[in-house]
């Protein structure tokens, strides 16, 4: 018997699996594996990280059939518990269900009683084929929430990598491939940007890795059909290796929901499958980090699926209190940067500051921000509150337009009652962060919020386009 480190001459962990996919996939009967035999030959070889014989279930199997292979991976999981004999080799236990919600349950309760490395999912290839990537998320979801938090999930056969980012971001620990030969062998050339191309497509390749620097599109087609697939494949495989640093790099640096936003452009089945980290919120808040290193990016409506919103919503709600003494209320529409670095809301805030007519402390002053709804001036400088830059409002029937107006709502309903009198400013023209003057946008959500106030709230509302006067209604009957 050989080790594998040796054979490969590489120092590594190696991973192996046991065959079951190949049985299923290209074999079916001929191919003729024992568990026992498959599983002790890992363990002789020096696997660091093996598979045993699961029987994967596939979408296109019927419940009974679904049932069985369920049952008989559980059979087969307890089986290699009693047999391992090396310690070092480490087992990955491998979940199925499919579309059968109540067996993927039964496999994920069975299986995570039973002592295993890494447990696996199985049996999506075709969902990933099909680009079902919504359901291969959810099964990875429900997977997510009830295994073991401190075992990695690994996903098998994960494989285009402009879904890699998501999946990551749905728990997805580790994974592996065969995509890249497989569509290399039909000459499929992966990217990031426009997803998968044909070779024919394309005149010039759009990277830079030692294959595609070496050649052009027009001399791989020109070379026979091994050479070819070779050569496609490597680059498909340079593309898949460097989207998993450039995940790893993101984690690091907290950036993971600004690569799937970029990621999920590719294909509209991705763009669908976002809907799911909305569904989940509750979940994904749980693990959203308190605070990052750097400020965030919000590009799309779809940025408002990200758990910090959602973590921002509630804890508006229970946690914010107003300031004791207040009485008056100032309603700001964010401009084109946050606070001090816009000249015209520094200057609206020096003149509420240094007013004479009315003391500071009877009024909170509250901004209204097209991707937080409400953001009072006193949390402007807490993480991620003054610390992003996002797209304006272009319409308003537009996602982040009712957003707006929901979570102002909302806020309205539990702090309005502090407030006496409340007053908009809604300016003719303000001055950008390159101090030029321009037309107040129209369709600026506190638009939305002058009739929201007036129709679902009965409290003295008005709006002024001068810090001054409305310091002056305030004012007139104190
Ligand atoms: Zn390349």
């Amino acid at each position: 018997m050989f080790y594998l480190s040796e054979f490969t001459n590489f120092k590594g962990l190696i991973a192996t699996d046991s065959g079951a996919f190949q049985q299923y996939m290209y074999n079916k009967n001929e191919f003729n594996i024992n568990p026992d035999e498959i599983e002790k030959f890992q363990e002789d070889i020096g696997s660091d990280f093996s598979v045993i014989l699961d029987v994967p279930v596939q979408l296109t199997d019927n419940y009974e059939n679904a049932k069985i292979k369920v049952l008989t991976t559980i059979e087969r999981a307890k089986s290699n518990i009693k047999n391992r004999s090396n310690e070092k080799c480490h087992w990955f236990g491998p979940i199925h269900g499919g579309i059968f919600p109540d067996l993927l349950n039964l496999s994920i309760q069975e299986m995570k009683k039973l002592d295993f490395s890494v447990f696996a999912i199985g049996g999506l290839v075709k969902a990933f084929l099909e680009y079902r990537f919504d359901l291969t998320l959810q099964i990875l979801l429900t997977v997510k929430k009830d295994i073991i938090p401190n075992r990695p999930i690994h996903m098998f056969g994960l494989g285009l990598p402009q879904f890699f980012s998501l999946a990551v971001a749905c728990g997805c620990d580790i994974m592996d491939s065969a995509a890249y030969i497989l569509f290399a062998k039909e000459n499929r050339y992966f990217t990031l940007s426009t997803g998968t191309r044909r070779l024919d497509e394309l005149e010039e390749f759009p990277c830079y890795c030692p294959i595609c620097s070496s050649y052009t599109p027009k001399e791989i087609k020109n070379c026979n059909e091994e050479m070819r697939s070779k050569l496609i494949a490597k680059h498909n495989l340079f593309l898949s290796l460097s989207e998993m640093k450039t995940i790893r790099q993101a984690i690091r640096e907290g950036n993971l929901w600004e690569l799937v936003q970029t990621r999920i452009r590719n294909h509209p089945n991705l763009v669908k499958a976002m809907e799911l980290i909305r569904k989940n919120r509750t979940f994904f808040e749980i693990f959203e980090k308190v605070f990052k290193t750097h400020g965030c990016l919000y590009t799309s409506p779809l940025d408002l699926y990200r758990p910090s919103f959602y973590r921002y919503e509630i804890k508006l709600i229970k946690n914010y209190r107003e300031p004791k003494e207040v009485k008056y209320l100032i309603i700001l529409p964010e401009l084109d940067v946050k606070e001090l670095n816009s000249p015209t809301i520094k200057y609206w805030l020096e003149q509420i500051d240094n007013n004479i007519l009315i003391k500071r402390e009877l009024i909170n002053i509250i901004f209204v921000s097209s991707f937080y709804g409400i953001i009072p001036l006193d949390l402007n400088n807490i993480y991620p509150l003054g610390q992003f830059e996002s797209i304006d409002i272009n319409d308003l029937n537009d996602t982040l337009y009712q957003s707006v107006l929901q979570k102002a709502e909302i806020f309205f309903q539990y702090h309005l009652k502090f407030y006496k009198k409340c007053a908009l400013l809604i300016p003719l023209k303000y001055f950008n962060q390159y101090n030029e003057e321009l037309e107040f946008p129209i369709n600026h959500p506190i638009h939305g919020i002058i009739s929201l106030l007036k129709s679902k709230f009965n409290l003295k509302v008005s709006i002024f386009n001068k810090i001054e006067d409305l310091l002056h209604f305030f004012k007139s009957d104190t």
